[in-house]
């Protein structure tokens, strides 16, 4: 039986990007909704604390940080075209990023096994210095950095299956050994970056998986392309922590993806990761929210994400799953990336 722990609270609902803003709300309202009627008594919730300075500033720039502090002190105001702010936008930026080192923090001190964080703004495309695609604070990377400082580590893994690419991960540890980042992504949505040469420079080359995903794929073919790919990197990297960017923006009913994926997808790929994990040690695992933006959609696919936690032992059956699209998508990610040696 896993203790799994969520990451909640209430003045998430205090970022107002405004009432046509996809990213509004009511995407975590009913969220909280489910937990409480599906998940009652199976969840250990926990509450956030703010993000320090000194934990902000392990990703982003001392000028950036104080743009986004600034915007406290006005009703409105825009962090990027698509990125506006609320006079609370930057409390709960600040929270989302410390709620996910308390996530963190929770699995270290064996509070929980698994965490999914139920936090916005979404981070994956926040950079050092930049806001945008929604996000503020790159939640992930942020807790990347907390974990390798606080815990010493050396390999940190941070799967991304959001239907965009998470271009502030990416930058953020393109040229870094210690953080593993494969990202499945539609390469023709915003930002348009994350094709398959993109694997890394320097001491990091071959240690960014890129795979773009051709919009007809279906849970099947996603799911195998994860399937053969995790294989290697779980049992060759040997991560020591597991982020998930979780966002379920690839999913059929998202206004902005243009996916065609199911809830079942995601309730496979917890069952997946959990699997590894259990060969290799069991590793912290924790889940961040990133896209998703169909309330119904977005809400049916935490509750797989989280049924599939619960459900979860080691016996438990992964689907059998072949795909020769997902299979030509995995040959060419090995062909690029055999030459490096690091997960093949
Ligand atoms: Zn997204």
């Amino acid at each position: 039986m896993q203790r799994i722990g969520v990451i909640r609270d209430d003045r998430f609902f205090e970022h107002k990007p405004g009432h046509t803003h996809p990213e509004h709300p009511h995407r975590l309202r009913v969220i909280y909704r489910m937990l409480d009627k599906d998940f009652e008594n199976d969840l250990i919730s926990i509450q956030p604390k703010l993000a320090s300075l000194e934990q902000l500033e392990l990703v982003h720039t001392p000028t950036y940080i104080k743009k986004v502090f600034k915007t406290a002190e006005h009703n409105f105001s825009c962090l990027a075209p698509d990125t506006p702010a609320s006079a609370k936008s930057c409390l709960a930026a600040c929270l989302a990023a410390g709620g996910c080192i308390e996530g963190l923090n929770a699995l270290f001190s064996k509070m929980c096994d698994i965490c999914f964080c139920l936090v916005r703004p979404p981070g994956h495309h926040a950079l050092a210095d930049r806001a945008g695609g929604f996000c503020i604070f790159n939640n992930a990377a942020i807790t990347a950095r907390y974990a390798i400082k606080a815990y010493k580590l050396k390999r940190v893994l941070i799967l991304d299956f959001d239907v965009h690419h998470g271009n502030g991960v990416n930058d953020l540890f393109y040229d870094c050994n210690e953080v593993m980042y494969m990202s499945t992504h539609d390469n023709f949505l915003y930002p348009y970056t994350g094709d398959f040469e993109e694997t890394g420079t320097g001491e990091g080359e071959g240690y960014t998986i890129n795979i773009p995903i051709p919009r007809q794929f279906n849970d099947e073919d996603l799911y195998h392309v994860y399937h053969e790919i995790c294989h290697k990197v779980f049992y060759l990297f040997h991560p020591e922590l597991i982020i998930v960017c979780a966002g379920f923006d690839a999913h059929e009913r998202d206004p902005i993806g243009r996916s065609h994926m199911t809830e079942k997808l995601y309730g496979w790929l917890t069952t997946l990761f959990l699997r590894l994990r259990a060969g290799i040690n069991r590793p912290p695992l924790l889940f961040v929210l990133e896209g998703g933006y169909d309330f119904r959609g977005l809400s049916y696919s935490v509750g797989e994400v989280l049924k599939a936690m619960t459900q979860y032992t080691d016996k438990s059956v992964l689907p059998d799953v072949e795909s020769d699209h997902g299979g030509r998508l995995v040959e060419k990610a090995k062909q690029i990336h055999a030459k490096y040696g690091v997960w093949l």
